[in-house]
């Protein structure tokens, strides 16, 4: 077997968001502090045309991994030739290892303005277009399953892939052995911490420890210690924004669930994100 310098690697975070100011002077700050803490790699995702260009760049400032892709939530404002402008932009970084993947990709069937007959429709074309750019271009995809997961699987059925991640599972666990079956990683994050999510947990602890990636899906989704309720959010408290600082957190969390060591945890995530991610091995 490979031997990899030992690190957490975070394979999702939007660390050019808006929420990270100007110039991404907040992600570039927690990114250092991250990586004091073993972050070895981050793994961040284009969501529309429009930041393909940020997320390579910031890739690369940070020796980090990006991919490329239109997000479903990004499809209401999409182009048609925004696949045109994937499908040059990933022929034209082919070669760059920092390219990983194409994504974020999926369905969000939660957010009523996305679940109309047309919109869905959209998405769907969407989904597919990107399956077979994946395909064309040999590359695996990371995966946005929000209410979508046996629609996602159908698609990929007829569509498949080399794999990659469905990232912020929270499937059932049949759904969960279905993504396995076709080669993907399950991404684990901020909503595993929290007690209530009984479900999340149960499956967290239960899946074989090699269907396991970790991610923060920085600024979004803040582990249970960085949430304010509605409540305290009133009283003046501010909701923590996420990012990359919290993986090994949340990588404890996950590896106290299964009964195993923090570093057995680092070592087979990083292993998984390896196997679901192959470019990440080879990231200069
Ligand atoms: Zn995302």
């Amino acid at each position: 077997m490979a031997r990899y310098t030992a690190m957490w690697i975070d394979t999702h975070c939007h660390l050019d968001a808006p929420e990270f100011g100007a110039e991404h002077a907040l992600a570039l700050a927690a990114r250092a502090r991250a990586a004091a803490l073993d972050v070895g790699r981050c793994v961040i995702p284009a969501v529309e045309r429009t930041n393909f260009d940020t997320v390579r760049s910031l890739a690369h400032r940070l020796g980090d991994a990006y991919a490329l892709g239109i997000h479903p939530l990004y499809v209401p404002q999409a182009q048609d030739g925004d696949l045109d402008a994937l499908d040059a932009a990933l022929t034209q970084h082919g070669d760059d290892p920092h390219l990983v993947a194409v994504g974020e990709i999926g369905l969000d069937f939660f957010v009523p303005a996305l679940c109309t007959p047309a919109m869905r429709e959209r998405q769907v074309f969407f989904y597919r277009a990107q399956l077979r750019l994946a395909r064309k271009h040999g590359l695996p995809v990371i995966l946005h399953v929000r209410r979508s997961a046996d629609v996602l699987l159908k698609h990929l059925r007829e569509l498949p892939t080399s794999g990659g991640i469905a990232h912020a599972f929270n499937g059932s666990e049949q759904q969960a052995r279905a993504f396995l079956d076709r080669g993907f990683k399950l991404g684990f994050g901020g909503a595993v911490t929290f007690e209530a999510a009984s479900q999340l947990r149960r499956l967290a602890s239960g899946l074989p420890l090699d269907a396991l990636v970790l991610e923060t899906d920085s600024p979004d989704i803040p582990p249970q210690w960085l949430y304010a309720t509605a409540a305290e959010r009133a009283a003046g408290r501010a909701q923590g924004i996420n990012t990359p600082v919290e993986l090994p957190r949340i990588g404890a969390v996950v590896a106290g669930l299964r009964g195993i060591t923090v570093d057995a945890m680092q070592a087979a995530t990083q292993a998984n994100a390896i196997a679901a991610l192959p470019r990440l091995k080879d990231l200069p």
